[in-house]
């Protein structure tokens, strides 16, 4: 039976960290602060939006959620961000997803200015992830990293497989395991015999959104498998990706959802603001 990954107990901790620096950064006069938009009223969104809010609270980050309307153009959506480009009290800017489809996403988050960019969305920040000079990683995969330095589990030299080839989830995180020197597979929905390449990782990290989709005759003995996916079943029951039942019985480590990767995704975001108010008070 595999060592579970406490998403939970690792996000504590790092949200304690973060507090002592957050604490430390106020007693030189700094005061982090984020600023969430929200555009219309997606009850999941909503849910998030507010969870970012209380997180920020609990750590001592300023945090500010702006709520518009529906109908918010995207020209009055821009001119949102650039007000808070322009606001010196807000070291982060995020703009909840998804947005109303009459609003081009791109155009907003590369609106965005990259030094305030704490989602790590724009192609500034992606590049820089590229060439291996990050100021912030993407709240997932980040999650992802810490999780496995946080269990003592080694990447140098491991084979690596990412199923999944999103620009928020798969592609950064198999950039940031090839950064710590991981051999690294990238899969995706036209991949052949998806089954037989999942059976070569040593470390399996799964974002596709398809329920329990990887099952226990797909893993390695010994593997390390993590499980980014949230899918919700027809009881209302919060799923992962992989079949935690069969998976687990062959795993060397597993993380659970939920309880697993999700707690980490907010705790990241709490970094990265402590982190743009660093770069902003340097300067
Ligand atoms: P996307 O839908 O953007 O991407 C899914 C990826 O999975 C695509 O690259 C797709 O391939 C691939 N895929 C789909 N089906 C298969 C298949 N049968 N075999 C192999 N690959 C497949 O999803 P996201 O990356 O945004 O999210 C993935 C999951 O992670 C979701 O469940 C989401 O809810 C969850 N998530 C969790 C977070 C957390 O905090 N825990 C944060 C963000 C996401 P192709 O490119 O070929 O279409």
């Amino acid at each position: 039976m595999a060592n579970i990954i406490d998403g939970k107990k690792i996000a504590a901790e790092t949200r304690a960290e973060i507090a002592a620096a957050v604490e430390e950064q106020k007693s030189r006069g700094i005061t982090p602060g984020l600023a969430v938009v929200i555009v219309g009223e997606n009850p999941a969104s909503q849910v998030y939006v507010r969870d970012k809010h209380k997180a920020c609270g609990e750590v001592g980050i300023y945090s500010e959620v702006i709520e518009l309307p529906e109908t918010t153009t995207e020209e009055e959506l821009l001119s949102k961000v650039a007000a808070l480009n322009n606001d010196d009290r807000i070291d982060g800017i995020l703009v909840q997803l998804p947005l109303p489809r009459h609003i081009n996403e791109e155009h907003i988050l590369n609106a965005i200015r990259p030094d305030k960019d704490v989602d790590a969305f724009h192609p500034v920040n992606t590049g820089k992830i590229m060439i291996g000079n990050p100021d912030f990683l993407p709240c997932t995969p980040a999650g992802v990293m810490v999780m496995l330095e946080k269990s003592g589990i080694e990447i140098a030299g491991k084979h690596c497989v990412v199923v999944g080839r999103s620009n928020i989830v798969g592609k950064p995180m198999a950039m940031l395991l090839l950064a710590a020197n991981g051999t690294v597979t990238v899969c995706h929905s036209k991949t052949r015999d998806l089954a037989e390449v999942t059976r070569s990782a040593d470390i399996l990290v799964v974002a596709i959104g398809r329920a329990d989709f990887i099952t226990g005759d797909m893993v390695k003995e010994g593997a390390v498998v993590i499980d980014v996916g949230m899918n919700r079943r027809a009881d209302g029951k919060l799923t992962g990706d992989v079949d935690f039942a069969s998976v687990s019985e062959k795993a060397s480590y597993i993380t659970p959802v939920p309880g697993g990767v999700g707690p980490m995704t907010i705790t990241m975001l709490l970094r990265n603001t402590l982190t743009a108010a660093e770069l902003h008070h340097k300067s």
